[in-house]
């Protein structure tokens, strides 16, 4: 049987229309593809059996009646979603003790429209608790090994959306970064993985973490397919005030090339301590490449983006600590039995049912907003975010995208990183956009002289133009080709 995800949206398509496999036979080899793989990957906490099958009849029927289109332009596409994504019926964990029994009572807005375009739903996947970390380490559900090196993380916190597609269990997944969490796993795992600009895609039903900086996007190996997924995420959606009436078509120029674009290099980012030579020569190579193809190359200066490590560590647990005070056995999560009074059962509920990353997240936002100390770290805090903002939008006066490292390295070994403040720098690169609110992305460059693992270039666009980066990504994977699946899972193996 074909190895479905390792195809892309283009290949499904014409195998279907063709009449060469049906989308059951789709949903069938896929499952079957996620039974075996995810032996070796654990990139899945759920397998939606069900639910793939009801989507594949769905899309049969429709191919049937001679209507290929009208299955919508996912139609057959092996798809997983994050588990901080309420899908009915299926449970919603956030890779957390507090909501290992939450099942959703009903559909996010983003998991809603790429089930309605055709996807055929696989599964819910691992992340980070609650989407604190950087290497799904944190998972209450054991971590995701990356499939270019079981002994490796995928990155985090979606390390489950990254491995999926880059194991080709499934053709594409969806993540969420609020930080990072998108990009800096696909880099790890060697996938195009997409961080909308805020605001292009619903939040509704995506359990928050930091609900300013949060925003859903696509995983994929091509950069059409994250295009076409993006076609099918982005709008307007009444369930979420802050998401906008984006209706441009994301793939419309990623035929254009980049001759005449103008691409921005960032001293502060490309000279940054912590940056490893083969992840410097490997974005310096692209850079030239890029050059090569008719961009012009221009120096512009983010001069305050080295605060947006602070300020993110100060914003996103205040937000975190107000999201996360839902979870308190009475509304919702774990309820610690036993105790006498609703204080105990509270704090009982809450020490146990979150991990150690949680609860330091937590702590630390209930401090940081606590009177007296509010004025010293929140309110500045948010003056710097004013400031890298405006540094942003005094570089798009210059160029139409910029280009950086995604990550300073390339995937580590499991508890290699420690320290928590270690982990957190592993984000230096992504967090200023999410700070900025912007659209950035990770395009896969080939793998480092050194380490022989992906290394991805980060591309970040103007706000509400996502559509510039798409196409500087689209013009590297024309120089680089497409991004494999890894090779211990290519051609139908499972990690041998
Ligand atoms: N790694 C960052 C953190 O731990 C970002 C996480 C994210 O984007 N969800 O907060």
């Amino acid at each position: 049987m074909a190895a479905f995800g390792s195809m892309s949206i283009a290949q499904i398509q014409q195998g279907l229309t063709n009449k060469e496999f049906s989308a059951r036979e789709v949903a069938e080899a896929s499952l079957a593809r996620v039974a075996s793989a995810d032996e070796k990957v654990h990139a899945f906490l759920e397998v939606t059996e069900d639910l793939a099958y009801r989507a594949a009849a769905r899309v049969d029927e429709a191919i049937a009646s001679g209507n290929l289109a009208a299955a919508g332009p996912l139609a057959g596409v092996p798809v997983a979603f994050k588990d901080n994504m309420n899908l009915e019926g299926t449970h919603t964990t956030c890779s957390s003790h507090m909501l290992e029994d939450y099942v959703s009572p009903y559909t996010a807005t983003c998991v809603k429209r790429i089930i309605d375009a055709g996807g055929i739903p696989l599964g819910k996947l691992n992340m980070d608790e609650f989407a604190f970390g950087s290497s799904t380490e944190t998972s209450a559900f054991g971590p995701t090994c990356n499939p270019w090196d079981l002994s490796r993380v995928p990155g985090g916190s979606s390390g489950g959306s990254a491995a999926a597609v880059a194991a080709g269990m499934a053709t594409m997944t969806l993540g969420s970064d609020t930080g990072g969490s998108i990009r800096q796993p696909g880099s790890f795992c060697g996938t195009v993985a997409v961080k909308p600009t805020y605001g292009v895609v619903s939040r509704y039903g995506v359990v928050a973490f930091g609900s300013s900086l949060d925003q859903v996007g696509p995983f994929a190996r091509t950069v059409r397919d994250a295009a076409l997924t993006m076609n099918a995420l982005a709008g307007r959606d009444q369930l979420d005030c802050t998401s906008q009436n984006v209706t441009c078509d994301f793939t419309a120029n990623l035929d254009q090339g980049v001759a005449g674009m103008r691409i921005g290099v960032v001293p502060e980012f490309m000279n940054a301590a912590g940056l490893t030579p083969e992840v410097k020569s490997k974005i310096d190579e692209a850079i030239g490449k890029l050059q090569d193809a008719g961009a012009e190359i221009v120096e512009v200066a983010l001069p305050n983006v080295h605060a947006a490590i602070s300020a993110y560590y100060v914003l996103g647990p205040c937000e975190a600590f107000s999201n996360l005070a839902r979870f308190d056995s009475v509304r919702y999560g774990y309820c610690d039995p036993g105790h006498k009074d609703l204080g105990g059962q509270y704090e009982g509920s809450r020490a146990k049912g979150f991990g150690e990353e949680a609860r330091r997240r937590i702590m630390l936002g209930s401090y940081l907003l606590s009177a007296g100390v509010y004025d010293k770290y929140y309110y500045p805090a948010q003056q710097v975010r004013t400031l890298i903002t405006a540094d942003y939008t005094a570089a798009y006066e210059k160029v139409d995208c910029i280009i950086a490292p995604c990550a300073p390295r390339t995937a580590f070994k499991f508890g290699e990183i420690s320290d928590p403040t270690e982990m957190y720098l592993s984000d230096m690169y992504t967090i200023s956009i999410n700070i900025a609110g912007n659209g950035g992305m990770n395009m896969p460059i080939g793998v480092g002289a050194d380490s022989g693992l992906p290394i991805g270039a980060q591309l970040i666009a103007p706000a509400f133009k996502d559509e510039n980066m798409l196409r500087v990504a689209a013009a590297l994977e024309k120089i680089y080709g497409e991004a494999p699946v890894a090779p211990a899972f290519a051609d139908g193996k499972v990690g041998e």
